[in-house]
Order: structure tokens, then C-alpha cells, then sequence
């Protein structure tokens, strides 16, 4: 089976106002930069299903999916937490996009899928156990996650995020998690503020200094990363593909390329294909410069499947 492309129309409804940078137009470019490079055609495309509560419940508490669920507004916003709201559609795509993470875990696990790219948004690795934040509503790589550990019976799975932001929400719902391991790069002191100390002997967190490049990023991969996800050989990788650490996007201060994230996705690729049959699920994060985003998501989604020459 081809890898799979997963995104829906209901990740399109839900905005935030006119100006909100956590915007429906990300997808679009996105998608149209796959099509325009070609690589939509080695990929089958599959519309998100909405996660059921029992799958959201893997990875947050009851309390916070029913209170979520009962602020979605009949029309007009909801202001969620400083930076994030919610419309009338937001908790439709909210649950989409957590339901990609879920189909993307059938799909590699049960159906040969090696990999699979979820363009889909709200993003999630902001989201907490028990609130949201960040632009995020639903923690999607841990829905998925636990998914993967809980329904499929896995015993070890990795997360790796390269959002230039730390994966606050990640970490709050996965530390402790024997079963898990999660790697991340992020720009210190910067928003969520914390990351710096890890809570758990499960979390490997690197923060880089403002102004950072590929060779800082390089560094932190190959000294802390791969011992790390060596030692921990993973069944499956799951990966938190933000692309906000770009040079020319100004939601951070790191100096990313293009090749860096096509180098990052490289080693992510080398270490699922010596461990676990090249098994990979990326879901979007940040990135909000639409030109700098849809080509690093290119240059990522390229590596993944391979055609990257
Ligand atoms: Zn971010």
C-alpha cells in the first residue's frame, strides 16, 4: 500500500479571525506544493474520520473532552485561552484531526502503509491532558500514541518533534510512559516557556538558542537524538512535523532551511528503517509563513516516501 495522505474539508471551517496566523490557508498551500512536486502521486489519499471519545480519552481526561465539547459555539467565538478560539467548526476539526492520527496508526500497523503524512489542523502537541492552548485542542500525536500502545498492543513507540516550540502538551500527557519516548529540539525561551528541565527519564528535550541553524540542529540530533531512539528501538515513530523554526517564518527565531528538514527527516527515516520496517506518522504542527511551510513540508514528506534524491 502507498503511504498514506490524510487531511478533510472540516480542518478548513475552523479559524480563528482574519488575522490569527494558525490559519485555514496552511493546509492549501501545503497540499498544493505536494501536488505541484508530484508527490501526492505516490501517496493515497484518505479523508480524517472524527476520533471517538474513547479515543480521545486515551490521552485526556473525560472532564476536559466534555468541557471543551460543551464551549463549542452555536456561532461567533470562544476564546479558549489567549492565543486560541474556537468556532462553530473548530471541535469538528479538532476531532479530525486527532481521527488522522488514529487512521494513520490502522493504516501502517494493520493495512502496510509504511508512512503516513496528516496535513490537518488544529495542531496538537500544545494540547495538555486536561486543557487546551497554543492553537491546539486535542493532543493528536498522543491520541495516536496511545492508540498505537493501547489498541495495538505496542510496547515501545517514539514521538519526535521539530516544532520550534517545546511540545508542552506532549510531554504533560506522555512523561512517565514507559512505553514511549519522545525526542525534541525547540528555541529556548520561547513559548510555552518550559522544556528546559525534562519531567521524565522518557523525555530526551534539547533547547537551542535563538539564531540557531542546521548545525546546532545537527548536533542536538546526532548527540542526544539517536543514542537515544538507538537504544530505545522503536516499533513505530511518530513524528510532530512543525516547520515554524524556518528562517523566514517569524513565530520563532531559529534559522532553518529546507535541507535541514529534509536532513532531520533523513535520520528519522534511517532509524524507523533499522527498527521498525521504516514505520512513520507525521502529523502537522506550526509553520505559519506559507511559502517557507509548504516547501520544508515538501522537502519532509519527500524524504518519508523516499523519492528525495
Ligand atoms: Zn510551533
Amino acid at each position: 500500500m502507498l503511504p498514506a495522505y490524510i487531511t478533510h474539508p472540516d480542518c478548513l471551517k475552523h479559524t480563528m479571525g482574519a488575522q490569527h496566523p494558525e490559519c485555514p490557508e496552511r493546509l492549501g498551500a501545503i497540499h498544493d506544493m505536494l501536488l505541484i512536486k508530484g508527490v501526492l502521486d505516490f501517496m493515497a489519499p484518505f479523508d480524517a474520520p472524527l476520533a471517538t471519545e474513547r479515543q480521545l480519552a486515551q490521552a485526556h481526561s473525560s472532564l476536559y473532552i466534555h468541557t471543551l465539547a460543551a464551549l463549542s459555539p452555536q456561532d461567533g467565538a470562544v476564546q479558549v485561552d489567549p492565543d486560541t478560539s474556537m468556532n462553530q467548526y473548530s471541535y469538528q476539526a479538532a476531532l479530525r484531526a486527532a481521527g488522522a492520527a488514529v487512521l494513520a496508526t490502522d493504516l501502517v500497523l494493520t493495512k502496510g502503509a509504511a508512512s503516513a503524512f496528516c496535513n490537518v489542523r488544529p495542531p496538537g502537541h500544545h494540547a495538555e491532558y486536561g486543557a487546551a492552548g497554543g492553537f491546539c485542542f486535542f493532543n493528536n500525536v498522543a491520541v495516536g500514541i496511545r492508540h498505537a500502545l493501547n489498541v495495538h498492543g505496542l510496547q515501545r513507540v517514539a514521538l519526535v518533534d521539530f516544532d520550534v516550540h517545546h511540545g508542552n502538551g506532549s510531554e504533560d500527557i506522555l512523561h512517565g510512559d514507559e512505553r514511549v519516548l519522545m525526542c525534541s529540539i525547540f528555541e529556548d525561551k520561547l513559548y510555552p516557556f518550559c522544556g528546559n528541565h525534562a519531567r521524565g527519564p522518557n523525555m530526551v528535550n534539547v533547547a537551542l538558542p535563538a539564531r540557531s541553524g542546521g548545525e546546532l540542529l545537527r548536533q542536538a540530533v546526532t548527540g542526544r537524538w539517536l543514542p537515544a531512539l538507538e537504544r530505545f528501538r522503536p516499533q513505530l515513530i511518530f513524528v510532530s512535523a512543525g516547520f515554524d523554526g524556518h528562517r523566514d517564518d517569524d513565530m520563532g527565531n531559529l534559522a532553518l532551511v529546507e535541507a535541514d528538514y529534509a536532513w532531520i527527516t533523513r535520520q528519522i527515516v534511517d532509524v524507523a528503517q533499522r527498527h521498525c520496517q521504516g514505520r512513520i506518522i507525521s502529523c502537522l504542527e506550526g509553520g505559519y509563513e506559507l511559502s517557507s511551510l509548504a516547501r520544508s513540508a515538501a522537502a519532509h514528506v519527500r524524504v518519508l516516501l523516499g523519492i528525495d534524491h
